[in-house]
């Protein structure tokens, strides 16, 4: 059987999560830092390490059969590939900011101005959705110092924390684009590859089901089962056993983590004792 080929980056941000989350669902690769290709042990995939920016032109030529990829790139690189999962991280949004000191009310304030960035396909199509004219610097790094240096009134750069504009006196104004990691098909595949994608994609999401999620187990007094349960978003029917002390049983759930720290107060003013939070490896739905 032929590979799925699957492009990664060589090296950048995204590559720690792509190969972990590929070890999570079971795919043992060996150690490719150094290696251009690398073939799985035990699953048919043929893992393509590659220059971040190149990604979606091999996808869309079909050298590679999928990738691993920020959308923003995607975008940027304008080429006709296939987003059919987003992945939950790499989240960040590409942003314009401009210095504290200058009068922003909202993005027709960038008319006739210059905006440093090294995504400039990105930036024009939001410019020309919004009607305006301005003069796109492309540089293709340390953009937030732009301004600083006299070279932009103003910047578009990826923000995740927003900490890098702060410490350089810049203000995120708008949002050009919001992005994270997915996963990119070719035009081009085959369906024998297809059908590798869709074993992979049941895994990918067997495994990003249960990233957020906790199995809740607590002891409860049987007669307060009712109002424990009406506290448990979403569950129309948790596992309740007997436990051996008459009068109590085990209420077992699966939980959103965020969700979890908002009842946990009321879980234990309910009567629920004994609470234990435990993590989930996969969840197949
Ligand atoms: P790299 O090859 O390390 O420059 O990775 C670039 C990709 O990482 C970008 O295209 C984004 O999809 C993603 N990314 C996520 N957060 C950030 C961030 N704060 N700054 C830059 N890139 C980010």
């Amino acid at each position: 059987m032929e590979p799925l080929r699957i492009a990664v980056q060589k090296k950048g941000r995204l590559l720690d999560e792509s190969i972990e989350l590929l070890k999570e669902c079971g795919i043992k690769i060996d150690n490719g830092r150094d290696q251009l290709k690398a073939i799985a042990r035990n699953f048919p995939i043929e893992v393509l390490y590659l220059r971040n920016a190149d990604i979606p032109q091999y996808i869309q030529d079909g050298v590679a059969d999928i990738g691993i990829i920020g959308e923003n790139t995607i975008i940027e690189k304008n080429k006709e590939v296939e987003i059919v999962k987003k992945l939950g991280f790499s989240k960040c949004r590409l942003s314009l900011a401009t210095p504290k000191e200058m009068t922003y009310k909202d993005v027709k304030d960038l008319e006739g101005k210059r905006i440093a960035t090294s995504y400039p396909v990105s930036l024009q199509l939001f410019l020309d959705r919004n009607n305006i004219k301005a003069d796109i610097h492309e540089i293709s790094g340390s953009v937030e110092i732009a301004p600083n240096i006299g070279l932009a009134d103003a910047i578009c750069d990826l923000v995740s924390t927003g900490s890098t504009l702060f410490k350089n006196g810049l203000e995120e104004q708008d949002i050009v684009l919001k992005s994270e990691a997915v996963i990119a098909t070719s035009p081009k595949i085959d369906a024998e590859r297809r059908a590798i994608l869709d074993r992979l994609l049941f895994r990918i999401n067997a495994v990003l089901e249960a990233r957020n999620k906790k199995y809740l187990l607590m002891n409860v007094p049987t007669d307060k089962i009712q109002a424990v349960t009406a506290l448990l978003p979403g569950m129309r029917s948790p596992t309740v056993l007997p436990l051996a002390e008459k009068g109590w049983s085990s209420v077992h759930t699966v939980i959103d983590e965020s969700r979890f720290w908002d009842i946990i107060d009321e879980l234990r003013i309910t009567g629920a004792e004994g609470i234990l939070i435990v993590p989930i490896d996969k969840m197949i739905l």
